[in-house]
């Protein structure tokens, strides 16, 4: 009997030891996620109509209490059809389908730890996070999430579009991290990263059959913000937590979280093309408001003395000069940067405020996040660093009329910081103030979690085109690049549209800007935030054209839709957008040579062209608009200046 009994538990033995391979695809079926346990490894790898855009690849995390990156097995799976409606005002568009297969897997590591992993797919997005719960005898109930093992393995060949993760506490006063390293396109993956400190989110990487943009989304206080490491042959890039010395060295590098708990959302567009990259809504479609708007928040454009008179201009006779710009341009705001406390003070602020809302323009001022986290000295600072202050200093900006703030020199990803954006966001929204963040994190979500967080910098922005003529001659390359990576997952901050030829408040000094007037225009379009920031100057009232000067008094930054038409990362883009019921179609050229493209425009209700207009020598001069005029397939010829642009509607 103890024979025959012993038959059949060695035959179901080693099938309980097999691998076993899950497999979840696209709600149209093109898109493959395949998850496989061999060796104690869960990895997983993504097809798309059948073309590899992800080798197998790792997944997992080490906690305090557990290693869940070896001896794992599948346990069981669910599967289950998930759709949602949702509508937001701040980003590329308006009204969002979500339609998505979701696979949540159980597994177990050797000592028979739990937790599970979470894939959403989507036509072109995937998204994964783990869910873990509580163990045996319900312990422990909270955690320290030390590592995570999730890779990203790219065929070989791949090249990349991605910005380096700089060290800590370095740069100026100590500020970085802060998102604003030189992006460089079309590198190979084996490449080491500038600082030997891998790369920021997001991560654009061109397939030989496509395209993969890789991010992560959902961060919010209960987490820190990721990166990604360097690459690996064999393993590629890994999810990598904070560095040890940001925030000065304070607080963990790890995540602390209460069980039964989650991470955040790691997230892959994959696209043949470049259109479901551009267009991917994936940062919001897997996250929730975490609170009520207070009340109904509005976008538009911003005036800014700080970018070409910096320090100087911030007095109260030249912020009425800005002020009386935005109101002849019909804009409605204009941000008061750095000092004003000094400057200004604060009883002339009270004034100014009036007098802007005189005007028809509401102020939004500039704060310092600090702090005790790097030495950036601009005041004011240790106004919202903690609720008590905060809450006073909000209440204040209400009662004075204040829309907006800028909080500025942040202090990396650690959960300390995030829990910091956080309070700060949810204060704000209790006295009806937008927030928008720079020598930031990228947001994660935040324009669907926070309705009143507006946009970060997070960018290499155009305060560098004043600072560095490289910068400059480097702005056609960045701005064709960010709708493709940057500005895909988030709202950004840019800073401005620039009218000036000169960077320079005389418009005579200085190095001169290299980009065409059609081309800053049409980047109101290709730059995407909802409180867009028009960097003209009192003097271009005088200098601009009757067409220019009427045109960017019409400029929208609410969208309900984005289309791609065409482009290429850091060399050219095509962009539509829509609005109430007019479509614009904007496009950059970054080329060195005239760039002469092929348009369809059937589709779109574009009937004038604003554009560069060049002399008999080829020299752009002026700008022009004139009526388009397509053939009977809707076909349009046009021919983009180097470093110009132009804008359809
Ligand atoms: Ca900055």
């Amino acid at each position: 009997m103890k024979k025959r009994f012993l038959l059949p538990l060695l035959f179901v033995l080693p099938i309980s030891m097999m691998a076993k391979e899950v497999q979840t695809t696209s709600p149209n079926g093109k898109l493959v996620v395949t998850i496989n346990d061999e060796g104690g490894k869960a990895t997983y790898n993504i097809t798309l109509n059948g073309q590899q855009m992800l080798k197998p690849s790792q997944l997992g995390f080490k906690a305090n209490f557990g290693d869940f990156t070896q001896g794992l097995r599948i346990l069981q799976e669910r599967k289950e059809t998930i759709s949602k409606d949702y509508t937001m005002w701040q980003t590329k568009q308006k009204h969002t389908l979500y339609t998505a297969n979701q696979l949540t897997l159980d597994l177990e590591n050797a000592r028979q730890q739990k937790m599970s992993i979470i894939f959403s797919v989507s036509d072109n997005d995937v998204a994964f996070r783990y869910e873990i719960p509580r163990q045996k005898n319900d312990n422990p109930k909270c955690a320290l999430i030390t590592e995570e093992a999730s890779s990203f393995n790219l065929p070989d060949g791949t090249t990349t579009f991605i910005c380096p993760q700089i060290d800590p506490m370095k740069g100026w006063e100590r500020t970085k991290p802060s998102y604003e390293e030189e992006y460089k396109a079309d590198a190979p993956m084996t490449e080491k990263s500038r600082y030997g400190q891998g790369y920021t989110f997001p991560c654009l990487f061109h397939l030989s059959n496509g395209w993969v943009l890789i991010s992560e989304t959902g961060v919010d206080s209960h987490y820190c913000g990721a990166h990604l490491s360097d690459y690996q042959a064999g393993n590629g890039y890994t999810v990598a937590y904070p560095q040890q010395g940001e925030n000065n060295g304070f607080g963990s590098t790890s995540a602390q979280i209460a069980l039964p708990g989650k991470t955040p959302w790691r997230t892959i567009t994959v696209g043949e093309t470049l259109k479901p990259i551009v267009e991917t809504t994936i940062a919001y479609d897997v996250v929730e408001p975490l609170y009520e708007p207070s009340q109904e928040y509005k976008g538009g454009r911003y005036t800014w003395s700080w970018l070409i008179w910096q320090d100087n201009s911030i007095n109260y006779d030249d912020q009425v000069k800005f002020i009386d710009l935005a109101a002849a341009m019909g804009y409605e705001f204009c941000l008061v940067d750095n000092w004003w406390d000094q400057n200004i003070g604060r009883e002339r602020i009270v004034e100014l405020s009036k007098y802007a809302q005189s005007k028809g323009v509401s102020l939004m001022l500039w704060y310092n996040s600090n702090g005790a986290w790097n030495d950036a000295p601009q005041t004011p600072r240790n106004c919202l660093s903690t609720s008590i202050a905060r809450d006073r200093e909000m209440a204040w900006l209400k009662s004075i009329g204040v829309k907006g703030i800028k909080v500025d020199f942040f202090a990396g990803d650690k959960q300390e910081t995030m829990k910091l954006y956080e309070d700060i966001l949810y204060d704000a929204n209790r006295y009806g103030i937008q927030c928008i963040f720079h020598g930031c994190t990228i947001p994660r979500g935040w324009e669907r979690m926070y309705p009143n967080y507006v946009a970060s910098e997070a960018v290499l922005a155009s305060e560098n085109v004043f600072f560095s003529e490289h910068a400059a001659i480097q702005e056609p390359f960045e701005l064709t690049l960010h709708p493709f990576c940057r500005n895909a997952v988030g709202t950004m901050d840019w800073g401005g549209v620039i009218m000036n030829k000169y960077l320079s408040p005389d418009n005579k000094s200085r190095h001169t800007r290299k980009t065409t007037d059609a081309f800053e225009i049409a980047t109101a379009f290709t730059n995407q935030t909802a409180v867009q920031c028009i960097a003209m100057q009192p003097n271009n009232l005088e200098e601009l054209n009757a067409n220019e000067l009427d045109f960017l008094k019409q400029i929208p930054t609410i969208w309900d839709d984005t289309r791609f038409i065409d482009g290429y990362p850091g060399r050219y883009v095509v962009l539509a957008r829509h609005h109430n019921d007019q479509w614009y179609i904007a496009a950059l050229n970054a080329q060195k040579e005239p760039l002469q493209l092929t348009l369809n425009i059937s589709d779109f209700n574009v009937k004038n062209l604003l554009i560069d207009k060049t002399d008999k020598k080829g020299k752009t001069t002026t700008i022009a608009t004139q009526p388009l005029k397509a053939d009977k397939k809707g076909n349009v010829k046009i021919t983009m200046q180097p470093n110009g642009g132009f804008v359809m509607f």
